[in-house]
């Protein structure tokens, strides 16, 4: 068994991203190029929005769509304390300011209720992360951005394809972030990411952020700008795998379903919640439970793949040091960060391994 399925998932588009990359060699068609315009065009209609914008990754689809809001030195931009180092990093680049705040314990996505004691005069954003597939609070965040006039950013890193209602990851914001490292929902042959916005203007600095800056015309440039290009390979292996994207996310959502049927009732342990009208596209499948050591010697004694995400908050990373905060901030962070643990979850697990993975736990699990 193992934790992500990267080979299994190439097999299924080998032959025509074979195909493909003949012809981007025959056409030395290799930076941005027709695969990159048709990708962002796919994935602009997929997510519902007017605009795509295809950069080297998802940290870089981050810190220029701040960038592009000019968020800059002497800002603060509100983050949940528990993600990807990525979603601060972002931040910390563009000279501003991460302002850490604490999580939801249930959906694992930021405290709504905890934004607005951490909003100042230098407020200028907030950044929401679609953790694990599940899509943020967004109508509350939308409100209170809307109401403190803050830009609203999404980072759906992980959220390829999650909704609230009709409504998809990367369409409530003024800019969605999505990153295409190869263990994502949605992944690339390589590094990859991507911007959604439905402004016409911020798809146009995007545009230019990107490139060097560049204006339409060859050779000028009115802005700095930044080499964060996505290539033609990867947009080619993405436009490919866009098309199985639903599929796979089902059989992630069966997956889940599949788990919680084996370890429901079980004491000691908490299963991922889904809020009503939310789909959630399991990125990760991440329990809590107070007997995480003996369940990880148990799956190392079984040959048995996990993960976690995440050992340590945010607001506690050594590089995150210079901001001054300490152990105690953001309780529910930290007590998540010491009883998560994910479940492999990938599309091509087999009933009979997801069986076996529940049998281990409920064998840790059984008073
Ligand atoms: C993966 C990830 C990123 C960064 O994406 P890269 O493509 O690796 O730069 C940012 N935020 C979250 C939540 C992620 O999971």
């Amino acid at each position: 068994m193992e934790f992500y399925d990267l080979n299994k998932q190439y097999l299924t588009i080998k032959k025509r991203f074979l195909t493909r990359l003949a012809h981007i060699q025959e056409e030395s068609e290799y930076i941005l190029g027709s695969d990159v315009k048709r990708f962002e065009e796919d994935f602009a209609r997929y997510c519902g929005v007017q605009f795509a914008v295809g950069v080297n990754s998802g940290t870089d689809a981050l810190f220029l769509s701040l960038k592009s809001l000019d968020v800059k030195a002497g800002d603060e931009v509100i983050v949940p304390t528990f993600t990807f180092i990525a979603t601060s990093f972002a931040v910390t680049m563009t000279g501003a300011t991460p302002i850490f705040v604490d999580i939801d314990e249930k959906t694992f996505t930021i405290d709504v209720g905890r934004i607005q004691e951490h909003i100042t005069k230098k407020t200028r954003a907030v950044i929401p992360v679609h953790l694990f597939g599940l899509c943020a609070n967004m109508k509350d965040i939308a409100l209170l951005a809307r109401k403190n006039n803050l830009y609203l950013i999404e980072d759906a890193a992980q959220a390829h394809g999650a909704r609230i209602g009709d409504k998809k990851a990367g369409s409530f914001g003024s800019c969605g972030c999505f990153s295409f490292y190869p263990t994502k929902n949605l992944s690339a042959f390589g590094d990859g990411g991507l911007i959604t916005t439905n402004s016409k203007k911020l798809y146009r600095i995007l545009s230019a952020l990107r490139d060097c800056g560049r204006s339409t015309k060859r050779y000028l440039h009115h802005r700095l700008g930044y080499n964060s290009r996505l290539d033609n390979v990867q947009a080619a292996c993405l436009r490919l795998k866009l098309k199985k994207l639903d599929t796979w996310n089902k059989i992630r959502i069966r997956n889940a379903k599949l788990y919680a049927c084996h370890l429901k009732g079980l004491h000691n342990i908490i299963l991922p919640t889904i809020p009503d009208g939310h789909t959630h596209v399991f990125h990760a499948y991440s329990i809590l439970t107070k007997k995480r050591s003996a369940l990880i010697n148990e799956f190392k004694n079984y040959k048995i793949p996990y993960s976690i995400f995440y050992q340590v908050p945010l607001h506690l990373q050594k590089a995150n040091a210079n901001l001054g905060y300490h152990r105690g901030n953001f309780p529910i962070s930290e007590r998540v960060a010491q009883e998560i643990i994910s479940l492999p979850i990938h599309p091509a697990l087999s009933e009979k391994e997801i069986s076996k993975v529940a049998e281990v736990i409920k064998k840790v699990h059984h008073d």
